[in-house]
């Protein structure tokens, strides 16, 4: 940048102040630049280096670039860390500017070439093969607050698809959490709104203009079609298609007609549980050791998306469950339909995304083949499986969507050559027979060029130079070259040669006939090119027109997939099918954990399967035993099995029958959340209120180590109360591992509670953990003994065995920790003894009549009624 007044400066700021809190990627030439803070970012970002070009008052101006043709590289890894980049492209050639320059009578010399934001690119808003993982969905989300109430939209641009839900706003993080969106937009000046969220106009955000938009993106009348919306969800429908515009500078990408999801379709988990069961992640970030990836054995990126859909949002209705679950059973007992099914599968292109981005007009030939490819595939499939006997529900309904596009792939078959390229500038793409034109004008050219090797041959006769060549550049054209030594004969002026240039050891020449013939390629390649491209717009548009049927292929091979690798991972692991129950029991025979399984099976160790049964007169179990003896792992086996089932999917038991689950929560482990500033324990309480004051009789709840984050009276008490909370109030099924024998003393006087332990025994010294679930209170807590086994110095060891003798020595005297709980009332008894009060006094109240009474008596009545709540 030159000093402060440019014309080009001026246009960068322009176009800054345009851009926002995006990075301006600013184009010159085959260079995106970034300039000022944006440009540290980057570099720092992408560890490239960070320079100055000009100065601006008086500073000079740190810049730095990345080249427009590995620009996709870059922009993954800004977007990655949190960026959003606004993209500024040259919009006319330097030609155009010193025209228009002229036009305007300013000097031609500094006409400066325009330029304009053609798109911001943002996490939420990829169509980008490069940009996005092929086994992730990439959700943008929309919320907002109408009156109360939050709507939500959730979007994948990648595929277009769009669901529309609402929920009250303590729901909010919740369904943000299932939703998993890597981009969320809100209204600004929202109070509520998540915190990360990139905020937009309110005026987006509102309910008729929301239906008005989606209205026109889908060419309707009215949205009846697509079902019923509520004005929340119309109005976050409303915000998200605003920002689809914004980013997109007027074009909109694929979006379909967009679905209404119920609240209760689904077993609802909060954010808390999502991360402590480790659904689509382990609790340190990557896929590797979560559930999705001990289950996942898809074999499209389409269908991997679709399992993380299903595990993210398993199912609460038990006719959709046993729906996934039959085609899976289907697909399990027939060995050889299943291995046919995922080799046509391994090979389908994933035409979802091939479809968002010729719709997002950022396709290539190559995706219109992709099309081609896949559709034709899923007339295979279709054809194999209807040839098939007794075809479970499930599979009759996708059956349909794998045919009907047979006009469309003869069309694209005849048009396309077998593997089209993903760049369209150099064509070569539309096939030969496809449009008798263009074969005329490639059959030109290749005439030409024909003619122009006929002529090297001839010119190498004429001139007696057998090193004489006829060649091409980017420049120059077409060209004759000779060694420099033979150079003489062709530069007579009588030889019918012209001079061009001269190099080092050659020199470069023209001819009449030569010219005429490259003229003669040019012409009608450019015109083959410009013929390709029309091609490639019309068949975009053939395809683009049957958008919503080619979306529901794709989104049937996807089904068709997960239950296939649901399918084959059940046959691996010897997993079983789940039966499902409306009762609120869970009977899981010789259950495993499907991660801690494969984890120790890697090692050559084998799993210990355990046996869970809940009832209705034996909903919680409490879990004792030693540390590292299995209990977490025992919770989340099960809570796991719960999830997988109602996903529609086999699970790692011997036998399971599944009592639907209305909510499930997990609070496992105790994890930090210093980045929001609270302690592990706050973290932990927090938890545990969401549970008591939300489960319900047909929730199911793992809690573990209750209390653990404080003091150990404190932490018993808690432990106490809420177990006692959760059997009596509550009333869910429940798993609560504890490390506090007290807590043994609650089967006395809860009649649905019993006790079961993690077995574990020393032998010769050393302990031995048998992660075997057994009957009854753990016996004692082995605390030294892990020590020991975790490798904490024998001394230490030795001196805490002597304080822990005199600490049981003390208890023994006392009555221990748990000396006073003899004469606690029961929770209900506590509980209905401070209602009962309350109850009196309001009786009292309501007798009263207040006119009735001198100033006297009032008086007198209010220091009774003090009196009679204890607070004399
Ligand atoms: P706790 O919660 O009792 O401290 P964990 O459930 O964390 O114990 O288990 C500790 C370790 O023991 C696990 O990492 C795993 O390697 C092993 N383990 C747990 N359950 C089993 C089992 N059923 N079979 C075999 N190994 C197990």
């Amino acid at each position: 940048m030159a000093n402060a007044a440019t014309p080009m400066m001026q246009q960068y700021f322009d176009l800054k102040s345009e851009a926002g809190d995006c990075l301006l990627f600013y184009r010159m030439g085959d260079f995106f630049e970034l300039f000022f803070d944006d440009a540290k970012t980057a570099a720092s970002v992408l560890d490239i280096a960070l320079t100055t070009r000009g100065e601006h008052g008086g500073d000079p101006v740190p810049m730095c670039g990345v080249p427009v043709h590995s620009a996709e590289n870059y922009l993954a890894r800004l977007i990655r860390a949190g960026c959003r980049v606004a993209i500024a492209e040259q919009v006319e050639t330097p030609d155009e500017a010193k025209e228009r320059a002229k036009r305007e009578g300013a000097p031609v010399s500094k006409a400066l070439v325009k330029r304009d934001i053609v798109r911001f690119v943002t996490a939420g808003t990829l169509t980008e093969e490069a940009l996005l993982e092929p086994r992730r969905a990439n959700m943008l989300a929309a919320v907002c607050d109408v009156r109360g109430t939050c709507g939500v939209a959730a979007c994948d641009i990648s595929t277009g698809s769009m669901t529309l839900e609402e929920c009250v706003p303590e729901r909010l993080p919740a369904v943000l959490a299932r939703i998993g969106a890597s981009e969320v937009v809100a209204p600004e000046g929202w109070d509520d709104a998540p915190f990360d969220a990139v905020m937009r106009p309110r005026g987006d955000f509102a309910s008729d203009p929301g239906e008005a938009r989606l209205k026109k993106v889908h060419g309707v009348a009215t949205l009846d079609g697509f079902g019923q919306f509520s004005r929340a969800m119309l109005a976050a429908a409303g915000g998200m298609v605003a920002y689809l515009e914004h980013a997109g500078r007027g074009t909109l990408p694929l979006l379909l007609p967009p679905t209404a999801r119920a609240s209760g379709e689904h077993m609802a988990m909060d954010e808390a549980t999502r991360a402590s069961l480790e659904i689509l992640a382990s609790q340190q970030g990557g896929r590797s050791g979560s559930l999705i990836a001990a289950i996942d054995r898809c074999v499209t990126g389409a269908g991997a998306r679709q399992l993380a859909e299903d595990l993210s949002a398993p199912l609460a209705d038990r006719q959709a469950i046993e729906g996934r679950l039959a085609l899976v059973d289907y697909i399990l007992q027939d060995p050889l339909l299943r291995s046919d099914l995922r080799d046509m599968l391994r090979s389908l292109p994933d035409i979802g995304r091939a479809l968002g981005r010729l719709v997002a007009g950022r396709g290539s030939p190559r995706d219109l083949g992709q099309i081609r490819d896949g559709l034709s595939e899923a007339r295979r499939i279709h054809d194999l499986l209807q040839g098939k006997p007794d075809r479970p529900p499930l599979l009759d309904t996708l059956l349909p969507h794998f045919r009907g596009h047979g006009e469309l792939t003869d069309l694209l078959s005849r048009a396309l050559v077998p593997s089209p390229p993903t760049e369209r500038q150099s064509g070569g793409y539309v096939a030969e027979g496809y449009d008798a034109a263009l074969d005329d004008l490639r059959e030109v050219s290749g005439n030409a060029r024909r003619a122009i090797a006929a002529m090297e041959a001839r010119y190498r006769e004429e001139t007696g130079t057998p090193s004489l060549k006829i060649r091409h550049n980017g420049v120059l054209g077409y060209f004759i070259e000779v060694p420099s030594k033979h150079a003489d004969k062709l530069m007579a002026p009588e030889s019918g040669f012209t001079h061009r240039q001269t190099m080092a050891n050659a020199v470069r020449f023209n001819s009449l006939t030569l010219h005429e013939e490259a003229n003669r390629i040019a012409e009608a390649g450019g015109r083959a090119l410009a013929a390709e491209e029309a091609h490639f717009e019309e068949l975009s548009e053939r395809v683009a027109a049957r958008r919503e049927a080619i979306a529901a292929t794709a989104a049937a091979l996807a089904r068709l997939d997960v239950a296939a690798g649901q399918a084959e991972r059940a046959s691996d692991g010897e997993w079983c099918r789940p039966a499902i129950s409306d009762e609120p029991m869970l009977a899981i025979e010789a259950g495993r954990h499907p991660v801690v399984e494969a984890a120790l099976a890697a090692n050559g160790e084998r799993f210990v399967a355990n046996d869970c049964a809940l009832g209705e007169d034996d909903r919680l179990w409490l879990v004792g035993g030693p540390n590292m003896g299995g209990k977490s792992t025992f919770l989340r086996q099960n809570a796991l099995i719960v999830l997988m089932a109602q996903a529609g999917g086999f699970v790692p038991a011997r036998f399971a029958r599944i009592g639907l689950v209305d909510q499930l929560f997990s609070r496992v482990g105790a994890s930090d959340n210093l980045a929001r500033g609270r302690s592990t324990f706050m973290v932990e309480m927090v938890e545990t209120a969401a549970i008591l004051s939300q489960a319900t009789e047909r929730s199911f709840v793992i809690l573990d180590e209750v209390g653990r984050g404080t003091s150990t009276y404190d932490g018993l008490a808690l432990a106490w109360a809420v177990a006692e909370a959760i059997h009596e109030t509550n009333r869910s099924r429940c798993l609560f591992a504890t490390h506090y024998h007290e807590m043994a003393r609650l089967a006395e006087t809860c009649e649905a509670l019993s006790l079961h332990h993690v077995r574990a025994k020393e032998w010769k010294g050393d302990l031995v953990l048998l992660h075997e679930l057994a009957e009854g209170a753990a016996d004692r807590s082995y605390g030294l003994a892990v020590a020991k086994l975790a490798g904490v110095p024998a001394p230490v060891v030795k001196r805490a065995r002597s304080v822990l003798d005199k600490l049981e020595k003390g208890r023994a005297e006392t009555g221990g920790l748990a000396a006073g709980l003899g004469d606690l009332p029961l929770f209900a008894a506590s509980i209905a003894a401070e209602e009962e009060q309350c109850d009196t006094l309001r009786e009292k109240l309501r007798e009263t009549d207040v006119d009735a009474l001198s100033p006297r008596d009032a008086l007198d009545l209010l220091y009774r009624l003090k009196r009679e709540a204890g607070d004399s």
